[in-house]
């Protein structure tokens, strides 16, 4: 599917969303942009920068006569989104709608009360993306070589699965396809607990005064994660609660089994753990790292 796309509508012009603008833009995909953001200083940055071309005053203006749409803001203001665009969507029925969102059973069920057109939805994922946020963290390359997962609803068509695939590859990323429920509880694991791991270790040593202004590398190189942005995190940790907390459960039992063989002296427990951790790590990179 090589579709160009006459007039392409961005809600939400900050990082991931500008990416794949600017991506999708040198790849000759969209002819024209239009985009929309609560913040207007975001979506003249934005302008400014080539992502799009035009800024509109509404969501609903944005995405009126467009061809295609992209979602970009935290995930739970989709649904609010998806009602403000409703009735532009109504008025094009052979437009793809598509999100960057990092949950997806709640996104799709947003979608599929408020678009006219659920099945022109298809959801996205793209697994890169850094801890800066703003339409200055946008990079056509962020994509290149990384995988995007891609999440149809129930009633999404082939033909705009076929679509949504064709654009992120045209994106640069390897797409996989997958569904709601197991990209969910994938990514509470590989993302989402790294994510509430980095936060409380960062709010437990940055509370503590003895670690004031001393950082070792291990503190860098775990805590890259906590400065990013509360409010997507906020709205990630929400919109994937079961899964988030299924994922902490277990991190709180390797805590306390760690903590209870440094407690009892025991070497050889402490070593079989970390052997464990490290055997883990390998195998999630898959032989990145
Ligand atoms: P970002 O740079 O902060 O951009 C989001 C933009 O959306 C902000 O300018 C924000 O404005 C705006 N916004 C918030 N609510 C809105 C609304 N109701 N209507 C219109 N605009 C609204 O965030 P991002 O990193 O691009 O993340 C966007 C999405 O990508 C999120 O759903 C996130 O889960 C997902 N994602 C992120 C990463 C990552 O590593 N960053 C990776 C993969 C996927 P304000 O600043 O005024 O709030």
């Amino acid at each position: 599917v090589t579709r160009v796309y006459e007039r392409a509508a961005l809600v939400g012009t900050g990082g991931i969303g500008g990416s794949l603008f600017l991506a999708l833009r040198q790849a000759g995909a969209i002819a024209s942009a239009v985009g929309f953001d609560r913040s207007t200083e975001a979506a003249e940055r934005a302008r400014a920068r080539g992502i799009v071309d035009a800024v509109a005053a509404t969501a609903a203006e944005a995405v009126r006569g467009a061809d295609l749409v992209v979602l970009a803001v935290p995930v739970r203001a989709t649904a609010e989104v998806c009602e403000a665009i409703a009735p532009s969507v109504a008025a094009a029925p052979s437009v793809l709608v598509t999100d960057v969102g990092s949950t997806k059973a709640e996104v799709l069920a947003a979608v599929e009360r408020a678009l006219p057109f659920p099945e022109r939805f298809v959801g996205g994922h793209p697994m890169a993306g850094s801890e800066r946020s703003g339409p200055d963290a946008a990079d056509a390359a962020l994509f290149r070589g990384r995988r995007c997962l891609v999440v149809p609803s129930a009633r999404a068509r082939a033909e705009a699965v076929a679509e949504c695939r064709a654009l992120w590859e045209r994106a640069g990323a390897q797409v996989e396809l997958m569904d709601a429920a197991r990209h969910d509880e994938a990514v509470a694991l590989v993302s989402h607990l790294p994510h509430v791991a980095a936060f409380a270790l960062a709010a437990a040593v940055g509370d503590a005064a003895a670690a004031e202004g001393l950082s070792g590398g291990g503190f860098v190189d775990t805590t890259r994660i906590a400065a990013s942005d509360p409010v997507m995190w906020r709205d990630i940790f929400l919109s994937n609660a079961g899964p988030v907390l299924a994922a902490i459960e277990r991190l709180d039992g390797e805590l306390s089994g760690l903590r209870r063989a440094i407690a009892r002296g025991d070497g050889a427990a402490i070593e079989a753990i970390i052997e464990r951790a490290r055997a883990g790590r390998r195998r999630v990179l898959g032989g990145r790292g």
